[in-house]
Protein backbone atom coordinates (compact mmCIF):
# COMPACT_ATOMS: atom_id res chain seq x y z
CA UNK A 1 0.00 0.00 0.00
CA UNK A 2 1.52 3.03 -1.02
CA UNK A 3 1.38 6.21 1.54
CA UNK A 4 -1.09 8.39 1.03
CA UNK A 5 0.94 11.45 0.58
CA UNK A 6 2.84 10.09 -1.78
CA UNK A 7 -0.01 9.36 -4.35
CA UNK A 8 -0.70 11.91 -7.02
CA UNK A 9 -3.36 14.48 -6.74
CA UNK A 10 -5.59 16.70 -9.07
CA UNK A 11 -4.20 20.06 -10.70
CA UNK A 12 -5.21 22.95 -8.66
CA UNK A 13 -6.88 25.51 -11.01
CA UNK A 14 -5.25 29.06 -11.82
CA UNK A 15 -8.12 31.97 -11.75
CA UNK A 16 -8.95 32.49 -15.19
CA UNK A 17 -9.85 28.21 -15.90
CA UNK A 18 -11.96 28.86 -12.74
CA UNK A 19 -14.05 31.80 -13.65
CA UNK A 20 -14.21 30.13 -17.09
CA UNK A 21 -15.75 26.77 -15.13
CA UNK A 22 -17.74 28.77 -13.09
CA UNK A 23 -18.94 30.67 -16.50
CA UNK A 24 -20.06 27.26 -18.16
CA UNK A 25 -21.71 25.79 -14.98
CA UNK A 26 -23.83 28.97 -15.03
CA UNK A 27 -24.45 29.16 -18.23
CA UNK A 28 -25.55 25.27 -18.90
CA UNK A 29 -28.22 25.64 -16.01
CA UNK A 30 -29.30 28.38 -17.63
CA UNK A 31 -29.89 26.58 -21.09
CA UNK A 32 -31.65 23.80 -19.22
CA UNK A 33 -33.88 26.37 -17.78
CA UNK A 34 -34.43 27.85 -20.92
CA UNK A 35 -34.84 24.47 -22.68
CA UNK A 36 -37.39 23.08 -19.95
CA UNK A 37 -39.35 26.72 -20.28
CA UNK A 38 -39.81 26.32 -24.13
CA UNK A 39 -40.72 22.61 -23.73
CA UNK A 40 -43.50 23.48 -20.76
CA UNK A 41 -44.24 26.00 -23.48
CA UNK A 42 -45.58 23.77 -26.14
CA UNK A 43 -48.17 21.30 -25.55
CA UNK A 44 -47.43 19.63 -29.00
CA UNK A 45 -44.90 18.16 -27.55
CA UNK A 46 -47.16 15.74 -25.24
CA UNK A 47 -47.10 13.12 -27.15
CA UNK A 48 -46.56 9.05 -27.12
CA UNK A 49 -42.80 9.54 -27.96
CA UNK A 50 -41.82 12.10 -25.32
CA UNK A 51 -41.20 9.07 -22.56
CA UNK A 52 -38.90 7.36 -25.23
CA UNK A 53 -37.09 10.61 -25.90
CA UNK A 54 -36.20 11.51 -22.47
CA UNK A 55 -35.43 7.94 -21.57
CA UNK A 56 -33.38 8.00 -24.96
CA UNK A 57 -31.41 11.00 -23.86
CA UNK A 58 -30.34 9.59 -20.61
CA UNK A 59 -29.16 6.58 -22.14
CA UNK A 60 -26.99 8.13 -24.44
CA UNK A 61 -25.87 10.57 -21.84
CA UNK A 62 -24.55 7.15 -19.90
CA UNK A 63 -23.59 5.77 -22.79
CA UNK A 64 -21.69 8.61 -23.84
CA UNK A 65 -20.49 8.83 -20.55
CA UNK A 66 -19.13 5.03 -21.28
CA UNK A 67 -17.41 6.19 -24.24
CA UNK A 68 -15.57 9.55 -23.15
CA UNK A 69 -14.71 7.75 -19.86
CA UNK A 70 -13.09 4.52 -21.86
CA UNK A 71 -11.31 6.86 -24.13
CA UNK A 72 -9.30 8.45 -21.10
CA UNK A 73 -8.60 5.61 -19.54
CA UNK A 74 -7.24 3.24 -22.90
CA UNK A 75 -5.80 5.28 -25.65
CA UNK A 76 -2.89 8.57 -25.39
CA UNK A 77 -0.35 9.58 -22.65
CA UNK A 78 -0.29 12.30 -20.36
CA UNK A 79 2.40 13.78 -22.77
CA UNK A 80 -0.28 14.99 -25.17
CA UNK A 81 -0.55 18.59 -25.53
CA UNK A 82 -3.61 20.00 -23.83
CA UNK A 83 -5.47 16.45 -23.84
CA UNK A 84 -2.69 15.20 -22.05
CA UNK A 85 -3.55 17.54 -18.80
CA UNK A 86 -7.06 18.28 -19.24
CA UNK A 87 -8.77 15.21 -20.56
CA UNK A 88 -6.45 12.55 -19.67
CA UNK A 89 -4.58 13.08 -16.58
CA UNK A 90 -7.68 13.41 -14.48
CA UNK A 91 -9.09 10.03 -15.34
CA UNK A 92 -5.83 8.27 -14.59
CA UNK A 93 -4.88 10.65 -11.25
CA UNK A 94 -8.47 8.78 -10.17
CA UNK A 95 -7.69 5.37 -10.59
CA UNK A 96 -4.69 5.75 -8.88
CA UNK A 97 -6.26 7.89 -6.37
CA UNK A 98 -10.16 7.36 -5.98
CA UNK A 99 -10.30 9.71 -2.51
CA UNK A 100 -8.70 12.45 -4.40
CA UNK A 101 -11.72 12.61 -6.47
CA UNK A 102 -13.74 13.57 -3.01
CA UNK A 103 -11.59 16.43 -2.68
CA UNK A 104 -12.68 18.39 -5.77
CA UNK A 105 -14.83 21.16 -5.12
CA UNK A 106 -18.29 21.70 -6.50
CA UNK A 107 -17.04 24.06 -9.82
CA UNK A 108 -13.63 22.02 -9.96
CA UNK A 109 -15.91 18.61 -10.28
CA UNK A 110 -18.57 20.02 -12.37
CA UNK A 111 -16.97 23.19 -14.34
CA UNK A 112 -15.74 20.97 -17.44
CA UNK A 113 -18.51 18.90 -18.46
CA UNK A 114 -20.89 22.30 -18.17
CA UNK A 115 -18.41 23.53 -20.57
CA UNK A 116 -18.78 20.86 -23.39
CA UNK A 117 -22.51 20.21 -22.91
CA UNK A 118 -23.44 24.29 -23.29
CA UNK A 119 -23.04 23.96 -27.10
CA UNK A 120 -25.67 20.54 -26.84
CA UNK A 121 -28.28 22.47 -25.57
CA UNK A 122 -27.69 25.39 -27.51
CA UNK A 123 -28.32 23.08 -30.31
CA UNK A 124 -31.48 22.01 -28.44
CA UNK A 125 -32.73 25.12 -27.86
CA UNK A 126 -32.31 26.47 -31.82
CA UNK A 127 -33.96 23.58 -33.25
CA UNK A 128 -37.38 24.60 -34.06
CA UNK A 129 -40.74 22.63 -32.28
CA UNK A 130 -42.74 23.17 -35.88
CA UNK A 131 -43.03 19.24 -36.21
CA UNK A 132 -43.42 15.90 -34.25
CA UNK A 133 -38.87 14.66 -35.57
CA UNK A 134 -38.06 17.93 -35.33
CA UNK A 135 -39.78 18.27 -31.25
CA UNK A 136 -37.94 14.91 -30.51
CA UNK A 137 -34.67 15.82 -31.66
CA UNK A 138 -35.04 18.84 -29.91
CA UNK A 139 -36.06 16.75 -26.59
CA UNK A 140 -33.46 14.38 -27.04
CA UNK A 141 -30.71 16.47 -27.63
CA UNK A 142 -31.54 18.70 -24.03
CA UNK A 143 -31.81 15.20 -22.25
CA UNK A 144 -28.96 14.39 -23.46
CA UNK A 145 -27.23 17.46 -22.13
CA UNK A 146 -29.15 18.34 -19.17
CA UNK A 147 -28.11 14.64 -18.05
CA UNK A 148 -24.63 15.02 -18.71
CA UNK A 149 -24.50 17.87 -17.03
CA UNK A 150 -23.78 16.56 -13.24
CA UNK A 151 -21.35 13.41 -14.90
CA UNK A 152 -19.00 13.75 -12.88
CA UNK A 153 -21.12 15.14 -9.52
CA UNK A 154 -22.56 11.62 -9.84
CA UNK A 155 -19.31 10.22 -10.08
CA UNK A 156 -17.83 11.99 -7.29
CA UNK A 157 -21.13 10.89 -4.83
CA UNK A 158 -20.47 7.13 -5.99
CA UNK A 159 -16.69 7.69 -4.64
CA UNK A 160 -18.18 9.43 -0.97
CA UNK A 161 -18.53 7.19 1.91
CA UNK A 162 -21.65 9.61 2.53
CA UNK A 163 -23.69 11.02 0.01
CA UNK A 164 -26.57 13.26 0.70
CA UNK A 165 -29.55 11.35 1.97
CA UNK A 166 -31.73 12.10 -1.19
CA UNK A 167 -28.59 10.49 -3.18
CA UNK A 168 -28.09 7.71 -1.75
CA UNK A 169 -31.90 6.78 -1.83
CA UNK A 170 -31.68 7.02 -5.41
CA UNK A 171 -28.91 5.45 -5.89
CA UNK A 172 -30.12 2.63 -4.22
CA UNK A 173 -33.07 1.87 -6.64
CA UNK A 174 -30.53 1.81 -9.37
CA UNK A 175 -31.39 5.74 -10.73
CA UNK A 176 -27.97 6.77 -10.28
CA UNK A 177 -24.80 5.18 -9.97
CA UNK A 178 -23.97 3.27 -6.74
CA UNK A 179 -20.81 2.99 -5.16
CA UNK A 180 -20.92 -0.56 -5.67
CA UNK A 181 -21.81 -0.66 -9.15
CA UNK A 182 -18.90 1.42 -9.34
CA UNK A 183 -16.61 -0.43 -7.45
CA UNK A 184 -16.78 -2.56 -10.47
CA UNK A 185 -14.80 -0.28 -12.36
CA UNK A 186 -12.19 0.19 -9.81
CA UNK A 187 -11.46 -3.68 -9.67
CA UNK A 188 -8.65 -5.32 -11.29
CA UNK A 189 -8.20 -5.51 -14.15
CA UNK A 190 -9.92 -1.90 -14.43
CA UNK A 191 -11.87 -2.78 -17.35
CA UNK A 192 -15.48 -2.82 -16.72
CA UNK A 193 -18.43 -0.33 -16.12
CA UNK A 194 -16.69 2.82 -17.91
CA UNK A 195 -20.60 4.74 -17.50
CA UNK A 196 -20.47 7.12 -14.93
CA UNK A 197 -23.38 9.40 -15.94
CA UNK A 198 -26.72 7.13 -14.47
CA UNK A 199 -24.96 3.75 -15.09
CA UNK A 200 -28.02 2.13 -16.71
CA UNK A 201 -25.51 1.03 -19.82
CA UNK A 202 -23.19 -0.78 -17.61
CA UNK A 203 -24.27 -4.44 -17.35
CA UNK A 204 -25.38 -4.76 -20.93
CA UNK A 205 -22.17 -3.36 -22.52
CA UNK A 206 -19.79 -5.41 -20.36
CA UNK A 207 -21.82 -8.57 -21.07
CA UNK A 208 -21.45 -7.66 -24.78
CA UNK A 209 -17.81 -7.33 -24.41
CA UNK A 210 -18.58 -3.84 -26.12
CA UNK A 211 -15.53 -2.20 -25.20
CA UNK A 212 -13.05 -5.43 -26.05
CA UNK A 213 -14.41 -5.71 -29.53
CA UNK A 214 -13.72 -1.59 -30.02
CA UNK A 215 -10.33 -2.00 -28.61
CA UNK A 216 -9.33 -5.46 -31.22
CA UNK A 217 -11.07 -3.40 -34.21
CA UNK A 218 -8.77 -0.18 -33.25
CA UNK A 219 -6.03 -1.84 -32.78
CA UNK A 220 -6.13 -3.97 -35.82
CA UNK A 221 -6.84 -0.51 -37.76
CA UNK A 222 -4.18 1.84 -36.25
CA UNK A 223 -1.56 -0.34 -34.25
CA UNK A 224 -2.53 1.13 -31.50
CA UNK A 225 -1.85 -0.89 -27.85
CA UNK A 226 -4.70 -0.52 -25.49
CA UNK A 227 -3.71 1.25 -21.87
CA UNK A 228 0.16 1.39 -23.28
CA UNK A 229 1.62 3.46 -20.83
CA UNK A 230 0.12 1.35 -17.78
CA UNK A 231 3.12 1.05 -16.90
CA UNK A 232 3.30 4.54 -15.63
CA UNK A 233 0.91 3.79 -13.61
CA UNK A 234 2.25 0.63 -11.62
CA UNK A 235 1.33 2.29 -8.65
CA UNK A 236 -2.49 1.37 -9.61
CA UNK A 237 -1.53 -1.85 -10.05
CA UNK A 238 -0.29 -1.98 -6.52
CA UNK A 239 -3.70 -1.25 -4.83
ZN1 LIG B 1 -11.58 4.76 -15.38
ZN1 LIG C 1 -14.45 6.38 -9.91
Amino acid sequence: MVRPELLPKHDVMGAWTRALEAGSIAAALALVAINAARFAGEPRLLAWWLPLAVVAGVLAADFASGIVHWTADTWGRESLPVLGVRFLRPFRIHHVNPDDLCERDFIDCNGDVALLVCPLLLGSWLVPLESELLGATSVFTAVFGAATLPTNQVHQWAHLPQPPRFVAWLQRRGVLLSTAAHQRHHTAPFTASYCITTGWCNRALDRLGFFRAAERTISRVTGMVPRDDERDYVVRRAR
